[in-house]
This record gives structure tokens, C-alpha cells and sequence, in this order.
């Protein structure tokens, strides 16, 4: 069905003659045609029987090309280029009445992500109004009729390493728009099927360039061989983030494509495709039944399983190797196979054991591409039979779990969340951005109130009452679960979101509650947008921007591109504006008009231009002098000038990704900083003196030599400014410590450790699990702990922090920490590292654990004591540089606003950064 997605593409030349000639042609039987085997080991290439795309039996429409006939080679034999698979669709959606394609978004490399809308051609004669239908019925909690088609949404991609995953999607788009038979046309009258190809391009494209790269005229199926490895850097996206996290946090524009595109369907059943190393087999949902999120119900679980009895029964014959309920579990919620769960649906996870590069020897024999692709599809058909043979039961149970979220809100637990953001108004939108994105309502708040020891106040804050269709989605994102079944986690074991976002925020009594509490509806947004509703005045004597708007980073790397002097706050002040005095936090930046290189008018032109653009408060100034004491705007106690920071990210591996790829995301996407990207293992080949700033972040270069680390020390006691986290942040401490003479502390006993400084856990070297009442004197008597040999796991994983929220107590005074006003900072917690008490510096500690830190997810109590008090952030001065540390991620998923300000104060408030001038 041409759409305007596809009118917007002209035909391609090959693409007209193919369609030409095949509507020359009439309906003929699935020949088994034997596939090519270019990549495939000859032992393989003889067992291809059909291509991956035919089920035995079917006949197929001829005016339908095939995916051999479109690509010049079949399915299986290497992976399908994206400009191909975008060409082969849309001539499907010319060439077929069954479907239709939307793009509903880009990749950050500008690829497009498609839609592809598969029902009869009755069914897509009404689309609009059976969805407009469905929605209007499951937001009134009424049951579907009897005729109601089934939504069945497939994900094909989301991991672009996994490339049998979204080749699956050209042979079931195939199958649909092909397969003749009255038995295929009642399936789709019955279904409509929603197939995203593909969710995450730029990864799927980066993987088929290396396969390609990698491939020679013979296969090669020993798994050493090069073209079998790269994983990882295709997995996620371009930034480096893994898009199968991002479903509930939505900060990559991927994930906001896909999740606006289901929330306006919310089908009922998700088929997520994946691949899983070549040792193991094949795994379908249910997955880990002592790891499912309370919040889906045993209901959901059955229907998976039933789906699951569809997926045996066509796998069986072939006696193909597979299982389910085992590894894989339906509890973080931001996952494509959990999502689903708690929005009402039934999510099916199937991972299949890469063929990798083609083919590839595993544990369980030769895994091939084109059986993967098989497997893939099949197991889809199996599926969508299902969903259509159950859908009454699906449909119904969707209803239901909508019906009894919101009787169980009713019933216990808040009646509204309030939120607010006073000092970071684009935080706030952003956050209601994510809730519409998720089908939440939130309203303004309309009288201003006290909840939970605060102020909130009319207009500035929101009420997300409980009480609504996506209930199950509410709780998902504002509780804070302590307690467990068991303490395994695939991933994290909390996401409260409000604290993700270093919101104010408390719930609402039933009690506090009252309905005209709820103003009008709230929708926010992701974009940017500007905080000053009006034209910026001028500003006869300079500009002031506040610093704790988002966008005031990303302001200020404008400026000081411009060329322009700016000059940052180390205390509060008052300036004067033509609408009197405004007051101002730590690090708001004066721009002054006086010793510019750059015009009045120009100066007044460009920052209206950041006001509107970019959305922080400018306020235009008319004196120097102002009315706080200290802080007039010429003066030398409270201000500094801020310099251009010159960035470079040494990253480990292909290209910056997880912990090192965030932090790229946040500088450069969000901040629009310049930053030089350069592996860890070129750093001798690196001119340091060109860099202000150098941050490694997470993963640390294992092969660097006494030289190379040598020549970062040197650097930074010269003045440069070097910021590590995580894993690299422990390795940085030990450097330094090394080097002053501070060894004795660092590179001894974890007991000499906690006996020489005040901290009360040693760093996470290693497995102990000393508490601070236990004795450090005499060496620990080798545990009498005896357990049963299945208990092993559950033990093994005791003391693992998955992915835990920790508070932190917030210096707000420190440079490091301008913008924040409240003390109190949630921070990601993986592992149970912390940082070392920094020496004769009592200044240096800018955010440390609370003695009672854990705010939600899993830690065992001799976790909690590890980390409880401990140092979480450091700034020390070396030499006459800096040195900034994070124990932790502070740009986990993109999805931290609270702890990204403390590294983008890293890159600009350097300068107020000093230590002590006596010990
Ligand atoms: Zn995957």
C-alpha cells in the first residue's frame, strides 16, 4: 500500500522493472529453492534446503518479489545493507494491499525507523478508526466485541549486532504480504500486525559493515575469526547507548520513535527478536518465573506461556533445540519484552544463538545465519497464529489488567504524586515529556500545597494522579521497592524515575487529596524550549544566565565559542534588572558588555538568540553594583572568568559506548560541546597540552605503561583538569596515591585502609564483607557458612549491587555541585565501590553516601554498610590541576540530570575549584 512515506522516495529504476516484471508473472507453489552460500562453510551450504523466508506447503502470490529477488541473493547468505532492506519494503508497500509503511523516526545518523502495518485489506480500509476503537474501549475499561482484530507488535532490531533479528523481519513481512490461502486471509483479518524495522539502524548498519568487511570468498566458521567478533559496538546505538534499556527512559530518539508508535496502538502481544551467544540454543518467553515485576499479573504469565505451546509445536518437528523460563526475566521495565507487561500486553523475549559472522561452531553444533533467520521468523508465525487463535483471551486479559491496576490504586497507596523542578523548568517539561510519552496523565497543580515536608507551588508543579488507565506505568515509575523474592537481576533493581531526575517530589495521601487540586492537563516535552516567554531586553551593562537551567551548560559553550569573556558566581547574588533586582545561585554566568571583542548589538542579538533557542534564563543587567554584599559583578571574590574547555575522551574498544558513550551523549548532543574522541591505547601518540579537560570514564586501558599513565599525572599537576568515574576513577586514586607517597593507605590491607582514614568501607578490591563492627585487628576466621549447592546462585549474587539508588549528601557550596540547592542526590549504584577519603583536604568530599543510603532496589545489608558514609565524588587539587572523581556513573543511560550537572561543573567551574591553602 503506497503511503507518504513512500511517496516521498522516488522509484528506483531496478525497483520499477523488477515490479514490471513481476506482474507478469502468476501465482506459482514455494519452489525450494536452494539458497547461495557465500559466507557458508560448503557442509553448511548442502543442508540449506529452502530459503529461511518459505514454509513448506504455502503457495505465494508471484506479483510479490521475493527477498531473493530483490536483494540478488537470499536470506541467510550475509546480512541485508539498510538501504536494501528500506528499498525490498517499500516495494512491498507498492506492491501489496496488505501493508503499509510509516517512518516514525530517524536514528542519530539519520537512518529511518518504519512502521510497517500489516492487516487485510478490509482491516486497512478502517485502520484508523479500529485503533481509534480499541484505545476509546481500553480507556473506559470496556470489553473488545467478539470481531475485534488482535494488535501484534513485533520489535526486529533493537540490538544491531543481532543480525538474524532484523533479517527475520524480510521474511515474515514477505510471508504476510505473500502467502495465499483462505488461511492467510483470515489471519489477517483477524490480526494487525506492527512490525518496527528496524529499531536501532545505526548499530544494525555498523555490524553488516563488518561482516561484510570481514567476509572472504570461503566461510569461515571457527569462531577466532575476526569477522565473528564486534559484538558490542553494534549492540547499541550511536552514542553508545543499549536501546533495550531505553524503552521506559526514552532519552534516545530511537526509543521515543518506537514507544510513541506502540502507545498509540498499545497492542496486546510483543514479539521481541533478539541473539544470544553461539553456545547457546534457542529461547523463547516466559521468562524467570522467580523474577517477574509485581506489577504483571499471573494472567499475563499464562498467556505467555500458551504462546509458548505455539512456539513448541512449530519448533518440534524440526527437533530444534530450544527452552524457556530460564535466564532471561520480565523485571526492569524499560526492556522490549518487559515494557509490553506493564502496559497491559503479553511480552515474548526470543533470543537465538548467534551464527555471528555466517556461521559459526558452538557448543550445540554449527549455528548458521539463515537458520537463525528461520527460527526468527517461524517462531514470529507461531506467534501471530496464536495471538489469533487466544486473541479473545488476550484481549480480555488487557482490559482486565488495566480495569484492576486502577482498583488496586483506588484502593491502597497514594491517590497523586507531586513534582516539581523550581529551579530547572526544562527538567520538569522533560519529565512530563516522558510521561505523556508513556500515556501518563499529569495535571498542573492549581493551588499551591505541603506534601512530604515541602513547598509546592501553583503552576510551578504537577499532580500525576494514580487513579488512570496506566496506573501499572505510574507505580513502575515513582515507587521505591526494597524488598525482593530473590535477589538475581538481569538488570537493575530500581528506576524510580522522579529521583532519576533529582526532582522535589512526594506522594499524595488519600487524605491530602482533592480533585481540584488538578489543573489543566500537562504534556511537556523532549525539545528544547525557551524559558524567556518574552523578547530578551537589552542589557546596557551585560547578560546574567541562570546556571541551573539544563541548557546553561550548553549556553555557555556557545559564549565562549562566540569568543566572548564570561565570568561565573561562586556565591548567590542579586543583579540589578530593568524589572528590579533578581536573585541568582551559585555558578549563574555574567556576561559583561564592557571588553568584548563583539558589539552591543550583536552581544544582544546573540543572547536573545540562547534565550529563545536553548531555554535558560538570561536576564539583561543595568548596573554592576548589586544589592547583595560581595557579589558586585566586576569583583574578584565571587567571581572567575570561565575558560574554553578543550575536551578529549579516551575510550576503550571499537568506539565510546556504555559509561564513556553517555558521557559523549551528554557533552556533545545535549551541550553541543566539541569533544576529540581518541582510543586509550593512542595515548602516547596524544599532544595532552592541546586538552583543558581529559575524562575517562568507566572503562580504564589495561595496556597503558608507566609512561603513558606517567604523562596523565603530569599533565594534570599542570593544570588540567582529569575526570574519571567508575572503574577508571579507582584506577586514578591508586595512580595518584602511588605517586605522593600516599601508597600506604591505598595499596594496603582493605583493614590497614578502613583503620588509617575515617572511611568506613575499604574500596571494592575485592570480595570482603567487613562491616564497621566487626574487629580489624586479627585476621578474619574462615567462614563457618555452609549452605545447599542450589542455593549457590542466590549466594553468589548476595552482595552484588545490580543497579540500586543510593542518596548522597550534596556539598551545594562546592563548584563542583553550582545549580543544586537541595543537599539531597540520588545516584546509580552498580557494585559497591567507593572512593577513598581524600588526604589533608577536608574541602575535597563533594558528595558523600548517607549513612543510611539505599532510597530503592536491591543491597544486602553488608552492601549497604560498604558503601553507607563513604566518599562518592571527590575533587582534589594536584599540583595545579584537579583531579574529579565518581564512583559512579554520573550519566547512567542518559537519564541523570542530577549527577551530569556535577560533571558538566567539572568542565566549567574548574576554575573556582581550589584546595585548602594550609593543611
Ligand atoms: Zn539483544
Amino acid at each position: 500500500m503506497q503511503n507518504n512515506w513512500l511517496s516521498r522516495r522516488a522509484c528506483g529504476w531496478t525497483t520499477c522493472i523488477l515490479a514490471l516484471i513481476l506482474a507478469l508473472f502468476l501465482t506459482h507453489p514455494a519452489a525450494a529453492q536452494p539458497t547461495g552460500s557465500a559466507l557458508l562453510p560448503p557442509q553448511v551450504a548442502a543442508r540449506q534446503v529452502a530459503p529461511p523466508h518459505v514454509v513448506p506447503g504455502t503457495t505465494y502470490n508471484a506479483a510479490i518479489p521475493t527477498p531473493t529477488d530483490a536483494l540478488g541473493f537470499a536470506l541467510g547468505e550475509r546480512p541485508v545493507r539498510h538501504h536494501d532492506l528500506l528499498a525490498y519494503l517499500g516495494t512491498l508497500d507498492r506492491l501489496s494491499d496488505r501493508i503499509s509503511v510509516e517512518e516514525i523516526g530517524r536514528s542519530h545518523e539519520r537512518r529511518p525507523i518504519l512502521l510497517l502495518k500489516i492487516t487485510s485489506p478490509a482491516n486497512h480500509a478502517r485502520l484508523e478508526q479500529l485503533r481509534t476503537e480499541h484505545l476509546v474501549r481500553l480507556e473506559a475499561g470496556v470489553e473488545a466485541p467478539a470481531d475485534a482484530p488482535v494488535f501484534v507488535w513485533a520489535n526486529f532490531g533493537v540490538h544491531g549486532a543481532e543480525a538474524s533479528a532484523q533479517d527475520a523481519a524480510l521474511a515474515t513481512v514477505y510471508h504476510f504480504a505473500a502467502a495465499t490461502g483462505s488461511e492467510m486471509e483470515a489471519m489477517l483479518d483477524r490480526a494487525v500486525i506492527l512490525a518496527v524495522v528496524v529499531l536501532n539502524p545505526d548499530g544494525h548498519a555498523l555490524r553488516v559493515s563488518r561482516v561484510d568487511r570481514f567476509s572472504g570468498e570461503a566461510g569461515v566458521s571457527d569462531p577466532a575469526h575476526f569477522q565473528h567478533s564486534g559484538w558490542g559496538e553494534a549492540r547499541v546505538n550511536h552514542y553508545g547507548f543499549d536501546l533495550n534499556r531505553d524503552w521506559l527512559l526514552l532519552s534516545q530518539p530511537e526509543a521515543r520513535a518506537w514507544v510513541g508508535a506502540w502507545q498509540r496502538w498499545v497492542p496486546q502481544l510483543s514479539l521481541d527478536h533478539h541473539e544470544m551467544g553461539s553456545n547457546s540454543s534457542f529461547y523463547f518467553h516466559p521468562g524467570e518465573p522467580r523474577r517477574t515485576n509485581a506489577l504483571i499479573s499471573r494472567r499475563q504469565t499464562e498467556l505467555a506461556d500458551q504462546i509458548a505451546g505455539y512456539h513448541s509445536r512449530a519448533l518440534d518437528p524440526d527437533g530444534v533445540l530450544y527452552y524457556a523460563e530460564e535466564g532471561f526475566d520480565n523485571f526492569y521495565i524499560g526492556k522490549g519484552s518487559t515494557y509490553p507487561q506493564v502496559n497491559g500486553g503479553v511480552g515474548i523475549l526470543y533470543e537465538a544463538g548467534t551464527a555471528a559472522g555466517g556461521a559459526v561452531e558452538g557448543r550445540n553444533g554449527l549455528r548458521t545465519y539463515a537458520e537463525n533467520i528461520r527460527l526468527q521468523f517461524r517462531a514470529n508465525l507461531a506467534a501471530v497464529t496464536g495471538a489469533v487463535e487466544i486473541r479473545r483471551d488476550l484481549t480480555a486479559s488487557q482490559t482486565a489488567f488495566f480495569r484492576q491496576a486502577r482498583a488496586s490504586a483506588r484502593a491502597s497507596g497514594p491517590a497523586a504524586y507531586v513534582i516539581a523542578a523550581p529551579d530547572d523548568p526544562a527538567r520538569i517539561q522533560r519529565f512530563l515529556g516522558l510521561l505523556a510519552a508513556h500515556g501518563v496523565t499529569a495535571h498542573a497543580l492549581s493551588e499551591t500545597i505541603e506534601a512530604g515536608g515541602r513547598r509546592f507551588e501553583a503552576g510551578r508543579a504537577y499532580l500525576v494522579p494514580t487513579d488512570q488507565r496506566q496506573a501499572a506505568m505510574v507505580r513502575g515509575i515513582f515507587e521505591t521497592p526494597k524488598s525482593f523474592e530473590e535477589n538475581v537481576f538481569y538488570d537493575v533493581s530500581a528506576w524510580t524515575m522522579p529521583l532519576a531526575y533529582d526532582l522535589d517530589w512526594a506522594a499524595l495521601e488519600p487524605g491530602a487529596f482533592r480533585p481540584r487540586l488538578l489543573g489543566e492537563r500537562a504534556r511537556g516535552g523532549f525539545d528544547r524550549q525557551a524559558a524567556t516567554a518574552s523578547d530578551l531586553a537589552e542589557g546596557p551593562y551585560g547578560y546574567v544566565v541562570r546556571w541551573s537551567d539544563r541548557a546553561a551548560p550548553r549556553v555557555a559553550g556557545e559564549l565562549l565559542r562566540a569568543g566572548l569573556l564570561v565570568r561565573a558566581a561562586s556565591a548567590p547574588f542579586e543583579a540589578a534588572t530593568p524589572a528590579g533586582p533578581v536573585a541568582f545561585g551559585r555558578g549563574a554566568l555574567f556576561v559583561p558588555t564592557a571588553g568584548q571583542q563583539m558589539d552591543a548589538a550583536a552581544m544582544h542579538a546573540l543572547m536573545g538568540k540562547l534565550a529563545r533557542e536553548d531555554g535558560a534564563m538570561i536576564a539583561p543587567i543595568v548596573s554592576g553594583r548589586t544589592p547583595s554584599p560581595a557579589t558586585d559583578l566586576g569583583g574578584n571574590k565571587s567571581w572567575t572568568t570561565v575558560t574554553r574547555p578543550e575536551i578529549l575522551l579516551l575510550f576503550t574498544g571499537d568506539a565510546p559506548r556504555m559509561e564513556a558513550g553517555e558521557a559523549w551523549w551528554l557533552l556533545d548532543h545535549e551541550m553541543g560541546l566539541p569533544v576529540t574522541l581518541r582510543r586509550a591505547s593512542d595515548l602516547s601518540r596524544t599532544e595532552l597540552s592541546r586538552y583543558t579537560h581529559v575524562l575517562v570514564m568507566g572503562a580504564v586501558s589495561s595496556g597503558w605503561t608507566r609512561a603513558e599513565t606517567e604523562s596523565l599525572t603530569r599533565w594534570t599537576r599542570g593544570g588540567g583538569v582529569l575526570i574519571a568515574s567508575g572503574a577508571a576513577a579507582q584506577w586514578a586514586q591508586r595512580v595518584f596515591a602511588a605517586e605522593t607517597g600516599e601508597a600506604a593507605a591505598a595499596g594496603a590491607s582493605p583493614s590497614a585502609r578502613a583503620a588509617a582514614g575515617p572511611a568506613l568501607a575499604p574500596a571494592s578490591d575485592g570480595n570482603e564483607a567487613r562491616t564497621p563492627d566487626q574487629p580489624t585487628a586479627r585476621p578474619a576466621q574462615p567462614p563457618r557458612d555452609r549452605r545447599d549447592f542450589d542455593r549457590m546462585e542466590a549466594g553468589e549474587t548476595e552482595h552484588i549491587i545490580a543497579g540500586a539508588l543510593f542518596q548522597s549528601d550534596l556539598d551545594t557550596s562546592h563548584p563542583l555541585a553550582f545549580g543544586h540547592t537541595d543537599r539531597d542526590l540520588a545516584i546509580m549504584k552498580l557494585g559497591t565501590a567507593v572512593l577513598e577519603w581524600p588526604r589533608e583536604d577536608a574541602y575535597a568530599v563533594v558528595a558523600r553516601y548517607r549513612d543510611a543510603p539505599l532510597l530503592a532496589g536491591y543491597a544486602s545489608r553488608t552492601s549497604i554498610a560498604r558503601v553507607a558514609g563513604a566518599p562518592a565524588v571527590t575533587a582534589t587539587q594536584r599540583g595545579t590541576g584537579t583531579l574529579v572523581l565518581f564512583a559512579d556513573n554520573p550519566t547512567f543511560r542518559g537519564t541523570f540530570p542530577g549527577t551530569e550537572r556535577l560533571l558538566l561543573n567539572a568542565i566549567f567551574m574548574n576554575r573556582h575549584i581550589r584546595g585548602p591553602r594550609a593543611p
